[in-house]
Order: structure tokens, then sequence, then C-alpha cells
């Protein structure tokens, strides 16, 4: 579970996150909704860490654990996947080793024996993922996003999931940049990723893909907190009958 209790966080001494506290339970999937500016987006970084925000008070914790006093490695080490509002593209790194390298610094964490697949065999076993999430083989020879169209950065993006198995996956805003098509083809494929060993948290403007992934709680921020919380009934309802302003 993640606990957090009375974050504050500011970014060059301006208040962006005010008293927030929350929690995300393993096997729940979550909708963080609110406008513009209301601070999801700085609350996803500060999961991740990042270094242009400062947490003056409040704690975070990760079953138990201070999240804040760990490293961003050990964070993402098969706990949190921080799915960017937009993907980058890197030029000069092969997705293939991309892939190969996360998936056995991954494995390494659960197992510090583990020894590391080679280019050889970790193609044949990434073959697999691929051909389930109708990704074409020859991406794995291509520069990493370089070129490639939002929903099949998204796919690489679950691709990675799949590797790494993490616990907590943050979704900021994936719907932005994706036709309805591949908006679709994308919430499917994160519905079929969710299990009771996992939690979904998704982060969004729009109601929308509440209708294609199933969520048990939402949160509502504004000014820089969380003001509202409603269960998976309430949210449908007011999925259905159009929310107004948040
Ligand atoms: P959301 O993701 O909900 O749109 P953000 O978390 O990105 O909101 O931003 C929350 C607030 O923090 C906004 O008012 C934004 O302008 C402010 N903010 C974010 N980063 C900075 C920064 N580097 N300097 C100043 N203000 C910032
Ligand atoms: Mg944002």
């Amino acid at each position: 579970m993640i606990q957090i209790q009375d974050l504050k966080v500011s970014v060059w001494e301006k208040q962006i996150l005010n008293w927030v506290s929350l929690e995300f339970e393993l096997g729940k999937n979550y909708c963080l909704l609110g406008k513009n500016g209301s601070g999801k987006s700085t609350l996803s970084s500060v999961l991740m860490w990042h270094p242009k925000y400062e947490v003056t008070s409040g704690s975070i914790s990760i079953n138990g654990e201070d999240l804040l006093e760990m490293e961003p490695n050990e964070r993402s080490n098969a706990w949190i996947f921080l799915s960017f509002q937009n993907i980058p593209e890197i030029k000069g790194v092969k997705l293939s080793e991309y892939l190969r390298t996360i998936f056995n610094i991954s494995e390494k964490g659960k197992n510090p024996e583990f020894a590391d697949l080679s280019p050889f065999i970790f193609k044949r076993f990434i073959k697999k993922h691929m051909q389930e999430l109708q990704i074409d083989e020859a991406f794995l020879d291509r520069d990493l996003n370089v070129w490639f169209s939002g929903g099949e950065k998204r796919k690489i993006e679950i691709l990675q999931m799949k590797l790494i198995g993490p616990k907590y996956i943050i979704l900021d805003e994936i719907d932005s940049g994706l036709d309805l098509d591949a908006f679709k083809t994308v919430a499917s494929m994160l519905q079929s990723l969710s299990s009771p060993e996992n939690s979904i948290i998704i982060i969004t403007h729009y109601f929308t893909i509440l209708e294609y992934i199933d969520v048990d709680k939402v949160f509502v921020m504004k000014a820089w907190n969380i003001v509202k919380e409603w269960g998976k009934e309430l949210a449908q309802e007011i999925s259905e009958s159009g929310f107004g302003e948040v």
C-alpha cells in the first residue's frame, strides 16, 4: 500500500501541494481527476522522484517503508511505473537494447543471482509479448520512440510494464495525443494488465477512460489538494450524467 499523509510540496518556494492525504491499495484501480494546474502531475512526479519538487512536510510510505528516502531506481525496481504525459524520444538507443537492459535490471532486483539474457535469447523472449500487443517486430531495430505514433509509444510502455511487472502504475494523461481507436486499444490492454497484484492510477481530465478500465475510487483534485473522493458507483453515475465543474 502507498500511504500519503499531509504532504506539502513546493517548487522554488511556491507551494503546489497542500496537505494531500490519500492511499493506494494493491488490487484496486484509481482515477485522479482535476483541472489543469491542480497538482496532478506534481503528485505523480513526487512519487517517482523529481529534482524540481521539494517535499516540505508530510510523508509517503510504501509497504510501511519511507518512500521519500528511496532513490529513483529503488522506486522503479518493480514498485512504481510512471507513464509520462509526454514520452521522450531517444536517438541512438535501439528499442531492443533498451528493453533488454530494463528487463535484466528488473530481474536482478528481484533475484541477484539472475544471469542477464543475451540479445539473442531476449529477442526470442520479447517477440511473444510483442505479438500479444500487436507490435511489429521491426520496431525492435528502431531507435527508442523516434517517429513512433502516440499509440505505438503507449504500446511500448505497456510492453515495458509487462516486462517489469510494477506494482503501482501511474498514467499521467495517457489519453492526450491518441485518437479514439488507439485510445480504446491502449485502454483495453491496460485493463488486461490489471490484477490483484497491482494498482493502476489514472490521471485524467476526462471520464472516458473509466468506460474501459474498472476504477474503484476517484479522487478529485482542486487547488493543490484532494477535495473529493468518490466510490465506484458514484463515479459511474457521475461519468454517465457528466460531472460539470470540478
Ligand atoms: P496538473 O498536472 O494538474 O495540470 P501540475 O502538477 O503540473 O498540474 O502543476 C501544479 C501547479 O504547479 C501549477 O500551478 C503549475 O503552474 C505549478 N508548477 C509546476 N511546476 C512549476 C515550476 N517549475 N515553477 C513554477 N510553478 C510550477
Ligand atoms: Mg499534468
